[in-house]
Formats: structure tokens, C-alpha cells, sequence
């Protein structure tokens, strides 16, 4: 017998992939430039140059040492230069041991999300939330609790939050800047949530941990912070990935790190090791974890994100469209016209326009674009833009 949990899982298409795959097919039938997609999120700027070159650097060298397996936390070489990088932003001691490079921020979250779902576990997630994560909680053990979205700011709402803590919560999705709102988390709004937390934490009696979800931490415009979470709130897990930072969403590599202040920090530590076993992690891919010893100052090349960003936001509310501004990542949610999500994409569909309606985000209402797109593209969507506001 085969699980049918798994079939409906494997079967489920995501609106993300079907989209960008439609357009695939359709970019044959009418023409490449004829198709405006804003479905995926594949970084369209270049991985840096000294990525490249650190690559061939190491083609040269020892082939047995380069890809062989390394320890299951990583090479301790990648782990020192990650925890040196961390320390820099946050005047905190992070130690090589409390990095745990994984293939990604996916199974870094998976197997936190593993570490911790003991009997009647909750895990919250925040709308509008990224669309996979009801997939790690629910197939990992965990009940998903939505919060969900405040429209008016699409700032954490933090007493829709303490409404729905449970002495069950384990732990809270935090995603920023987030994908698909853009949004960067004011350090006001982490703050009001790392109190709540602490205090429910002490009338549960156990900590309700944050996993800190930051593929998109160095993406951010005009000046927007990010909070490194663990000086706020010490029970944050840190789940990291190299996919969108150094646009190298293919070699998969990433990491989990739990800082020592975190509660019960080494038993958590070794959950995450231990539940990285169960879902068949081994190392994160060799090569690319040289390349991270060696490229940690790297940071990412926002500025066509950033231009593109400013083109939509102007261009989409000129002719009407109410926009959320990002500060962050590379997406922007744009409301429905007509406020019916899937109705609008379908309609932007017949027009070649491929953007995603939010309703799998957790935040109906929206069409999510993503900015990570050829501004040439962008300036030839405009007149569908247009079209399909004026026809509305
Ligand atoms: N979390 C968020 C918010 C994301 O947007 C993504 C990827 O798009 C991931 C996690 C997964 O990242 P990775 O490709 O590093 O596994």
C-alpha cells in the first residue's frame, strides 16, 4: 500500500509551479516576449563573481577532500566563518557549535519544526505566511495555528497572536522580511511580540521558541533593519539559506543555528541533528559549504530588485492598483481586482500576466508578483497592467 497522504502530497501542484510551468508551455505558442511572468522566485540578479571563482579555486585542489561526505553539522571550517559572521551582527557570542548547515532553509525549518512537535504540538504561523509551510508542519507532527493577516499594516497583529497561544504552542513562524508581503517586521512589533511570548512562556511553563525564518535578511531597501531576533527574544532558532542571499537557490545550502541563550540550547541542538536524521540529511552539499567558509562577507547586489521594486509599486499605482509596499525580498502583493484572488489570475492569465493569487499564502484578496524578474519584462507588462484595470 502506497500512503495516500503522500499521492495527495505529491500530487498537489503548487499555483506557484503550475503558473511559471504554463507559461513555459505558452512561451512556445505565442512567443518569450510575450509572456509577462511574475510567478517564481528565482533570483534574477547573477551569484556574485567571487562565488564563481572560489569555485574554481577549489576544482583545482583536493578532489577526495572536496567531495567527500563532511560531518553531519557541517565542516568546521564553514561553521567558524558562519558563526563569525553572525557574532558581527548581533554583539553576541555565536559559537561554531551552535551552526548546523543543512540543504537549504526548508529542512531547516523542517527539522526544527521535527524537534519540537512532541504529543498535541502547535506550531503558529503568521498570514500571509510562505505557502509551503503548511506542508513542514502538518507532515512533520505539528498542528498549524494561522494568525492571520492585518491588512491595514501587514505587521504582526500581536493580540490575534496571544489569542491563539495554547500551553500546546511550541513554537512561532517568524518570517522577515516575508514572503509574499515584502514587509520587514518593525523591531516595535518584535518587540511587543517577544514580551507576549515571554510571559505566556512563564504561565506555560516551557518556552515557546521563534523560528526565525530569513532566507531574504540581507534584502532589504531604503534602509529598512532587520531585527536579528535572539537579542530580543534568546528562545529564537535561526533558520538561514544561501538560495536568494547569494542567489544559489539550486546547490542548496543553508543552515539551523540555535545561540547558546536559547533555552535548553544543546538538547534543541541535538534534536534538530537528530531530526535531520529522520528526514534523510547526511551533509549539506560539500562544495558549497567551502564556498560559504570562504564567502560569508558576500552580501547581495539589491539594487535591480530595488529598481524593479520602485517600477512596479509606481507604475501599478499610478493606474490604481492598491499595492503593499515591500521593503524587503523580491515580491509585492497587489489586491485583486474584483477582490476575488484566483478570478483576477485568471483572468491575468488569458493575458499572458502569470501572478499568483495569495489564497495558498493564507491571505485572500491578493496577487503576489515577484520582483526578481528583467526590467525590460516589466515595462512590456505595463499595457497589460493597464488593460486589465481600465476593463475591470
Ligand atoms: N522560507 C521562505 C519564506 C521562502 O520564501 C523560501 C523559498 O522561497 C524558503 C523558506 C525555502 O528556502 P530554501 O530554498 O533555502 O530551502
Amino acid at each position: 500500500m502506497i500512503s495516500s497522504s503522500m499521492i495527495a502530497l505529491g500530487k498537489k501542484r503548487s499555483c506557484i509551479r503550475e503558473l511559471f510551468e504554463y507559461g513555459v508551455r505558452q512561451a512556445e505558442v505565442v512567443g518569450k516576449e510575450n509572456i509577462y511572468d511574475f510567478s517564481i522566485g528565482n533570483p534574477s540578479v547573477p551569484a556574485p563573481e567571487e562565488t564563481s571563482v572560489t569555485i574554481q579555486g577549489l576544482l583545482h585542489g583536493d578532489s577526495l577532500a572536496l567531495h567527500g561526505y563532511t560531518p553531519a553539522s557541517g565542516c568546521m571550517d564553514a561553521r567558524v566563518a558562519v558563526a563569525a559572521d553572525l557574532a558581527k551582527r548581533s554583539h553576541d557570542s555565536i559559537r561554531p557549535e551552535n551552526v548546523f548547515f543543512t540543504c537549504g532553509a526548508a529542512p531547516a525549518i523542517v527539522a526544527t519544526v521535527r524537534a519540537l512537535a512532541v504529543e498535541d504540538a502547535e506550531f503558529m504561523v503568521l498570514a500571509p505566511y510562505f505557502a509551503e509551510y503548511p506542508m513542514y508542519i502538518t507532515s512533520n507532527g505539528g498542528k498549524m495555528v494561522v494568525v492571520p493577516p492585518d491588512t491595514d499594516s501587514f505587521q504582526i497583529h500581536v493580540d490575534w497572536v496571544e489569542e491563539r497561544l495554547t500551553p500546546h504552542t511550541q513554537a512561532i513562524v517568524v518570517n522577515s522580511p516575508n514572503n509574499p508581503s515584502g514587509v520587514v517586521y518593525s523591531a516595535e512589533t518584535l518587540k511587543k511580540l517577544a514580551e507576549v511570548l515571554t510571559r505566556k512562556s512563564r504561565e506555560f511553563g516551557h518556552p515557546i521558541y521563534i523560528i526565525a525564518d530569513e532566507p531574504y535578511r540581507e534584502l532589504v531597501y531604503d534602509g529598512a533593519d532587520t531585527v536579528y531576533i535572539p537579542t530580543i527574544y534568546p528562545n529564537t532558532v535561526i533558520c538561514y539559506s544561501y538560495s536568494k542571499s547569494l542567489s544559489m537557490p539550486g546547490e542548496r545550502i543553508g543552515y539551523a543555528c540555535v545561540p547558546d541563550s536559547a533555552a535548553d540550547s544543546a538538547d534543541l541542538f541535538a534534536a534538530i541533528a537528530g531530526a535531520a536524521r529522520t528526514i534523510g540529511h547526511v551533509c549539506a552539499p560539500s562544495m558549497m559549504q567551502k564556498v560559504i567558509a570562504l564567502n560569508t562577507v558576500l552580501r547581495p547586489k539589491v539594487e535591480l530588485y530595488d529598481k524593479n521594486r520602485k517600477t512596479l509599486y509606481s507604475a501599478l499605482t499610478d493606474m490604481g492598483y492598491e499595492c503593499v509596499k515591500p521593503q524587503g525580498a523580491f515580491y509585492m502583493m497587489v489586491k485583486a481586482l474584483g477582490g476575488d484572488s484566483k478570478a483576477f489570475s485568471e483572468r491575468a492569465k488569458r493575458e499572458n500576466l502569470l501572478i499568483v493569487p495569495t489564497d495558498d499564502f493564507g491571505c485572500p484578496g491578493y496577487v503576489r508578483l515577484s520582483t526578481c524578474v528583467s526590467p525590460d519584462m516589466i515595462e512590456r507588462s505595463l499595457p497589460v497592467f493597464r488593460k486589465l484595470i481600465e476593463n475591470s
